[in-house]
């Protein structure tokens, strides 16, 4: 015969049956697993039971059927608490009065139903109003069950109960329902029950209604959104757990409360929390009351607020984490009603993690484990103070609230079109993109946009998922928000936001804002977040480098613990406003010896930007990439040319016959480098196959450089990086220049200085001759973007606006393949390179750089696929250094 029904004091069975403590949670529900867990710990429990996930998944596959022998073992179960209490479920004269809660594996806040004081009538409220000698009590417990029955159970809307509760505050002048006269109390009983028909006198019909209500609620719209929301399976069930209730409400020697044993927020290690005098479990959080600080009850009710210490320092050391529990005192004792691992943010993770290790609570180990690194991600995030939030909303700026779906602060002007948001994007203005609900064709808008708002949508939404895939603050589902496209505004209620104003939101909080809020960047210094990352660092196998082109970048990617790095881009130095001109120059050139003239004058500017360089990463390597963009994309465009040459022509001068002539002679040019698809053609190593000047200028900058650096007491150590190379034929060659170039600088110097040449691996050509290249090369980075590009045959920027988000919303595709590499087939050819040229040239240094080295997923693809280093930008070095840890770790055990 199956087991259905645990008793609290059952723990030990239910652990037998399902084996570990992991088992017993999913069996018995997270609420139910720690009540029974507090019990066998001696903690004040009220006594209860169990009914199982299993009996609610078998109620659910036959189609709301309850499994035979649940009730009569529900009832045994009952006859145990009756024997426990005292009290009869049911007897007037003495009863027994009960909550029915939901609980499944992982907490679900308020997505499912709990109805309380089940076991009150017309007869059993009469006694208990004279046993108790309490009638006030007793009353406000039947109209709460009749209230709660009503909403849970049977599915009545809730205003028509509030309403009634409001005409009699009104009626007696009071401002609560706790406040309610008994005869009030009595009268509303009468009048809930008018509108509540179906309401059962019999208290073993309430509770059976009550535990199938429940059952249902997990299959509940509410639920089920929340699960796809939070990638909760469907298949584990809810369990049910019936409790005896124990009364907050009893009067002034009574309260009821939550607590958390450290601050969720901040994570101090001091116990908080709020509670209500003579009041029920709901009523704290309902927030019709304003409470009372946790501290305060060190006054009001000292014995049982140091049990409550006691008891919180105990469940804290029990399941080694931060617990949030709640509790009730009924006539000066303390029962705790729940406890489990509270929510946090993410400054309180890092705090409470390190603190727990600091205290021996945890291992360090477990620390690093704690926190993810999207919660790293988030701290770093630029953020709005609570204050700057608080202060705006009191000077009425918040416009509205709606759903949170994707965290982090926005501030930008709004945009109802994605078109728009581009182009005011394009044009350096930050924006948010509002729109009814987002779809495929938004994308562009989405990516252009700081943060994203829609008046529709939920969770799922498409809007919801695009902005947490790229990491945009989102808020969606504001119903009160209407948008006016035509009109090109929106407005809740008065308050009209035109196109173009500005807005702010937090996607954590899911508020909006009219206007600007300030953000402020959280400090790396933080001592708990650098102290974790610390550790961090203990773990890791990685090195993580970052992803920086000038001197500034590098010394932010230090504070951030970078260990070199991993990708300069050269050709960023060459699109500074007072150099493009002479590039421009140097590419226009129709002779060797005339692009050497504008080299000669590029040499000493990048020179200087190496230095600098070489100064921030002194003793770590320096990787230099040869310049690799298309050459078009540093010279004017053919129509801005044709333009120009319009202009002259039609305000002729003495001098613009010769500038005609220059003019043409441009033009021509432009279209000679003009390409169908710049992206796979004159690019890369082959310009500098072809324009042997640009990289002899590059090693001759990039080798005096270092000799400046090192002259001047530095340790530089230069990588020379040669991109998008298929052949090795193309390394042989550009490595003798740089050779030649590098030698005969050392040589007029007289000073020497350690350098490597190296490639990128950036086609499946490439990764599949990595042997032979390997010859050549000293040293192998992916650059995994062009790689999935030419793995997958698509471009980035057009597959991203057009289908490849539908891909990844439809299934075809787990993920963005730019945003998380692709283990099979990406990920595939860089094991071939790997062994191909670690095969050739045994112990040579292989990474990645690009935006997948600050990828969670990334990382640990690329701890497993044995890389020496991930690179990425200087913002996300934390982050990849956390990654790369968990990776370790969880690869050591
Ligand atoms: P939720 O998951 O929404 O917190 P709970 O099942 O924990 O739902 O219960 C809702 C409220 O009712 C909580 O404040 C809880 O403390 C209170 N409550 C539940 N069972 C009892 C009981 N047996 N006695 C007193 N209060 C209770
Ligand atoms: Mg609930
Ligand atoms: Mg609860």
């Amino acid at each position: 015969m199956t087991k259905w029904v645990y008793s609290f004091d059952e723990v030990a069975e239910a652990e037998a049956l399902a084996g570990d403590w992991d088992s017993v949670r999913g069996l018995l529900g997270g609420k139910g697993a720690n009540l029974a867990d507090m019990t066998r710990l001696g903690v004040p429990v009220p006594p209860g039971f169990t009914i199982t996930t299993v009996a609610c998944n078998a109620y659910t596959d036959a189609g709301g059927v309850v499994p035979e022998g649940m009730w009569d073992q529900v009832r045994i179960a009952l006859d145990g608490v009756e024997e426990k209490t005292g009290k009869k479920f049911g007897d007037p004269k003495n009863p027994l009065l009960l909550s029915c809660r939901s609980g499944a594996k992982f907490s679900m806040p308020g997505m499912m139903d709990t109805v309380l004081d089940i076991g009150l009538n017309h007869d059993v409220a009469a006694e208990l109003a004279v046993s108790s000698g309490d009638p006030h009590f007793a009353y406000d417990s039947y109209r709460r069950l009749i209230q709660m029955f009503g909403s849970v159970v049977l599915g009545n809307p809730d205003e028509p109960y509030e309403e009634i509760l409001e005409e009699f505050r009104k009626k007696t002048g009071v401002a609560t329902d706790a406040e309610l006269p008994t005869d009030a109390l009595k009268e509303i009983v009468e009048r809930f029950l008018e509108i509540t028909p179906r309401f059962p006198d019999d208290p073993n019909e309430q509770l059976k209604l009550a535990v199938e209500a429940v059952f249902k609620s997990w299959s509940g719209k509410r639920a089920v959104d929340y699960r796809n929301a939070s990638n909760i399976p469907h298949d584990l069930g809810t369990a049910v757990n019936v409790q005896t209730m124990v009364f907050g409400n009893l009067g002034d020697d009574c309260l009821t409360g939550v607590a958390m044993s450290r601050h969720g927020a901040t994570g101090e290690n001091h116990i908080e929390g709020d509670y209500l005098f003579n009041a029920q479990g709901e009523d704290v959080v309902a927030g019709i009351r304003a409470t009372l600080h946790l501290e305060d009850m060190a006054n009001d009710m000292p014995h049982a607020y140091e049990e409550l210490l006691a008891i919180s320092d105990r469940l804290e050391k029990h399941y080694r984490d931060m617990q949030d529990m709640e509790f009730t005192v009924e006539n000066g004792k303390l029962w705790l009603l729940q406890t489990r691992d509270g929510k946090r943010t993410a400054q309180a993770a890092v705090r409470i993690a390190v603190e727990m290790a600091e205290e021996g609570l945890i291992s360090k180990e477990e620390a690093v484990m704690r926190v993810t690194p999207d919660q790293i991600d988030f701290f770093l995030h630029p953020q709005f103070t609570r204050e700057d939030r608080e202060a705006a909303t009191a000077a009425g700026k918040l416009l509205a609230k709606g759903l949170n779906v994707s965290p982090g602060a926005a501030v930008g002007q709004v945009a109802f079109d994605a078109d728009t948001a581009v182009t005011w994007a394009e044009a350096g203005k930050k924006v948010v993109l509002v729109r009814p609900e987002t779809k495929p064709d938004d994308v562009h808008g989405m990516l252009a946009a700081q943060g994203i708002v829609t008046s529709r949508g939920g969770r799922t939404s498409h809007a919801a998922l695009v902005a947490r895939q790229f990491g945009k603050p989102a808020v969606v589902g504001i119903a009160e928000l209407e948008i006016d496209l035509e009109g090109r505004n929106m407005a809740v209620e008065d308050t009209v936001v035109n196109e173009g104003d500005f807005i702010s939101i937090e996607g954590t909080s899911g508020e909006v804002f009219v206007g600007e809020l300030p953000t402020v960047v959280p400090d790396i210094k933080d001592r708990w977040l650098s102290t974790l990352l610390g550790w961090a660092d203990e773990f890791r196998r990685l090195r993580v480098m970052a992803n920086a082109d000038y001197p500034v970048d590098a010394n932010r990617a230090k504070e951030y613990g970078a260990q070199g790095i991993g990708l300069c881009r050269t050709e960023h130095m060459f699109f500074e406003a007072e150099r493009l001109p002479t590039v421009q120059k140097m590419i226009l050139a129709d002779t060797a010896e005339e692009r050497q003239k504008y080299l000669d004058i590029l040499r000493p500017m990048q020179r200087e930007d190496f230095r600098g360089l070489f100064e921030a990463m002194s003793g770590m390597p320096v990787i230099i990439r040869m310049i690799d963009p298309p050459l078009h994309e540093f010279l004017p465009g053919h129509d801005e040319l044709e333009e120009e040459l319009h202009d002259l022509e039609e305000s002729p001068s003495a001098t613009s016959g010769d500038e005609i002539k220059e003019v043409e002679r441009k033009l021509g040019r432009v279209d000679d480098l003009h390409e169908e698809n710049p992206m796979l053609g004159f690019r890369g190593v082959r310009l500098a196959l072809l324009m042997p000047e640009i990289p002899r200028m590059q090693a001759r900058a990039i080798i005096a450089a270092a000799c400046d650096a090192k002259e001047a007491g530095f340790d530089p150590k230069p990588e020379i990086m040669i991109p998008l190379s298929i052949h090795v034929k193309e390394l042989e060659r550009v490595k003798a220049i740089v050779v030649d170039a590098a030698e005969e600088i050392m040589e007029q110097r007289g000073v020497r200085v350690d350098y490597q040449v190296g490639t990128m691996v950036e086609t499946p050509r490439a990764a599949m001759t990595a042997g032979p290249l390997a010859r050549e090369a000293e040293f192998f980075s992916f650059g995994t973007n062009d790689l999935t590009q030419t793995t997958f045959a698509i471009s980035r920027d057009d597959a991203e606006k057009s289908f490849l988000i539908r891909y990844v919303e439809e299934g075809i595709l787990p993920v963005n393949p730019f945003q998380t590499l692709d283990r099979l087939g990406v990920g595939g050819l860089i094991k071939i390179a790997v062994e191909g040229g670690r095969k050739q040239r045994p112990g040579m240094e292989i990474g990645i750089c690009g935006e997948h080295g600050g990828d969670p997923d990334s990382v640990a693809l690329c701890h497993e696929l044995g890389l020496d280093y991930v690179s990425c930008s200087p913002f996300r070095v934390p982050i990849a250094r956390l990654a790369a840890a968990h990776a370790a770790i969880n690869d050591a055990g």
